[in-house]
């Protein structure tokens, strides 16, 4: 008999669970149970378009058997079994591929973050147990097997006799230490606990032989054995939503959705009318590790009357609330449905658009309600809600642009965009903001302090996808958005619109000259009307911001034909001004080497890279000595 090795990462992932200190153990009954169910379901499916199955839905059963002599607590199922090589392709090797890699930094640490994201599932079975054995036989197949392992050594697999199809799934419990109990595992009451606290939804009966005493006074006590169905077999979104408490939504979701930490939100509907359907969904709390990855895939489980008919049904949800999890279940859908007739389905349009409508309304209720989970969502998903504007052209404004965020310089903490609007200063025509990597960096830019200056709020753009979104957007209750980098930023009064005019015409030749030196580099060299101390800034005419070139240019086929129009502002009110004035009348090719610093100094303001930094530097130095 041949002993095989485990694949490298299952190993680990084995040594882990061995060694686990991790406080619920008691989880890999739900882990056991659920594999037992979803095999039993796959079976149960296979049953009514195939008569040769021969089994009806009231033989499908889980069974569990404890034997405290031999320490060994057995669940078997009637599903769908595993042939030779699902046994050793399923069991050799981790399921989850990549779990491993992914490396958590958790507080808690990488024992629980493992076990709790990924419900690594077969293998939580050697928490408890030193030897696992795993006979099935797979459906339409003759031959049985075996698999077995003691943990890390390896493990083998042979031929066995089994008659029906179905996995038995034999764990022989670990022995009691100083500090853990595994002798609870084999005891009746516990198991049936353990039932009812993480399976009891599961579709099929979960059955067990139990020993029920009876007291009668002066007699010795008697025992009488029965069958029992330890869960109650109701979904929980068939339940009444007055039955359920909060916990029993938070263990459903994280059993079902593999996720330790409890969601944020969840909605339970019934609905009637149109379409009638069952939908039970979840707001994660935090993002999986891939959710901003081409890896993630969105979707909610699809169920037809009470039977899963799709794992991951993604036509439910529209990609800027792809967080979501859930399910729906409807009696209106067929079971025999194909993926293709799903996508045209009536029926699913009208259950994805009050989908859609639901978790708009949750969020809405959320931001009102509870401010601080509304903001730790925005946190982990607004940047997928800012995308959604962008990706949708704008279409999904009227859904998405009450959820939107940004940090304002009011607060310096997240704002809506209604609350921005609803306390404008009278005199105030836009809505401004301003794009730059951080907060710290967008306070540093000169036209920033303009803005403050004036009173007004500004928003800070500090993703990629702000700028791209709001142009998206247009306008916010007929508001426009006008970013402070803007040319026509339009801050001054017509008094100072007709002095800083006359100063500009007084020295148009120098401008001329400035901007003929500096070639296609700027579109324009002027004087500035939204600078205070500052003697230069950036500003981009037409549609392109200078923010948006900078992104442009990071995406993986960037277009260099998408250049934003550059002008060069010179603030009239600096000492800076009077000298390049002097400069153009007394010495043109001093003022052609202030004109270029100057330029240079503006683009690294806006933190755009200068073409020479050493020629850069080399011609400061120049001037210092
Ligand atoms: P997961 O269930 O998350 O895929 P597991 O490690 O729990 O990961 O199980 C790995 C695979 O082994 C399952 O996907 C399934 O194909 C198979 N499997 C486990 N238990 C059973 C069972 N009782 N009957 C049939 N197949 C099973």
């Amino acid at each position: 008999m041949e002993t095989k090795e485990f694949k490298a990462e299952s190993k680990r992932l084995l040594e882990m669970m061995i060694n686990s200190i991790y406080t619920h153990k008691e989880i890999f009954l739900r882990e056991l149970i659920s594999n037992a169910s979803d095999a039993i379901d796959k079976l149960y499916f296979k049953s009514l378009t195939d008569s040769s199955v021969g089994l009806k839905k009231d033989d499908f059963e889980i069974f569990i058997t404890l034997d405290k002599n031999d320490r060994t607590l057995t669940i078997s199922d009637n599903g769908i079994g595993m042939t030779k090589e699902e046994l050793e392709n399923n069991l050799g090797t981790i399921a989850k591929s990549g779990s491993l890699s992914f490396k958590s930094d958790n507080e808690l640490g990488e024992d629980v973050d493992i076990i709790g994201q990924f419900g690594v599932g077969f293998y939580s079975a050697f928490m408890v147990a030193k030897e696992v054995e795993v006979k099935s036989k797979a459906f339409g197949e003759n031959e049985a097997h075996v698999w077995r392992s003691e943990g890390v050594s390896g493990y083998t697999i042979d031929a066995c006799e089994k008659s029906d199809a179905g996995t038995v799934i034999t764990l022989k419990i670990k022995d009691n230490t100083e500090d853990e109990n595994y002798d609870e595992f084999l005891e009746q009451y516990k198991i049936e606990s353990l039932v009812k606290k993480y399976s009891d939804y599961i579709r099929f009966p979960i059955k067990m032989e139990v020993e029920t005493p009876h007291f009668e006074e002066g007699k010795e006590t008697t025992y009488t054995k029965e069958i029992k169905t330890l869960n109650s077999m109701v979904p929980i979104w068939k339940k009444n939503k007055s039955e359920l408490k909060e916990e029993d939504y938070n263990a459903f979701y994280s059993d079902k959705f593999m996720d330790y930490q409890p969601p944020v939100s969840h909605i339970h509907s019934k609905n009637e009318g149109a379409a009638t359907y069952d939908a039970l969904l979840f707001i994660p709390s935090k993002a999986p590790y891939n959710y901003y990855s081409k890896n993630y895939e969105k979707g909610l489980q699809l169920y037809s009357s009470g039977v899963m008919i799709m794992e991951n049904c993604a036509d439910l949800l529209p990609d800027y609330f792809s967080f979501v999890k859930g399910l729906v279940d409807s009696q209106d859908l067929s079971l025999n449905i194909s993926r293709e007739m799903l996508q045209h389905d009536r029926q699913l349009k009208i259950i994805a658009r009050n989908i859609e409508k639901s978790i708009k309304n949750e969020l809405s209720k959320m931001l009102k309600n509870r401010r601080e989970d509304y903001e730790k969502f925005f946190k982990e998903f607004g940047l997928q809600l800012k995308f959604g504007i962008y990706q949708s052209f704008g279409a999904a404004k009227d859904t998405l642009e009450d959820l939107l965020m940004f940090t304002s310089s009011f607060e310096n903490k997240p704002v809506t965009l209604s609350e921005y609007v609803s306390r404008m200063a009278q005199d105030q025509k836009y809505i401004y903001y301003a794009c730059g990597d951080s907060t710290a960096r967008i306070d540093m830019l000169p036209q920033a302090e303009a803005v403050k200056d004036k009173g007004y709020e500004l928003l800070y753009f500090t993703d990629d996808v702000d700028e791209f979104a709001i142009k998206m957007l247009g306008k916010y209750k007929e508001k426009e958005f006008k970013s402070i980098s803007a040319s026509d930023l339009d801050l001054s009064t017509e008094t100072e619109k007709e002095e800083a005019k006359k100063k500009s015409e007084d020295s148009k030749k120098m401008f001329e000259h400035m901007k003929k030196f500096l070639g296609e580099k700027v579109c324009d060299v002027r004087l500035s009307n939204k600078l205070k101390t500052h003697p230069v800034c950036l500003t981009a005419d037409g549609e392109v911001s200078l923010e948006m070139e900078k992104v442009l240019n990071t995406m993986p086929n960037a277009d260099a034909n998408i250049k934003s129009q550059k002008a060069l502002e010179i603030n009239p009110d600096h000492p800076i001004f009077e000298k390049l004035k002097s400069l153009f009348e007394s010495d043109k090719d001093k003022l052609d080497l202030y004109t270029e610093l100057l330029y240079n100094q503006a683009l690294l303001i806006e933190g755009i890279d200068i073409e020479n930094p050493l020629d850069f530097s080399n011609k400061i130095c120049s001037l210092m000595i």
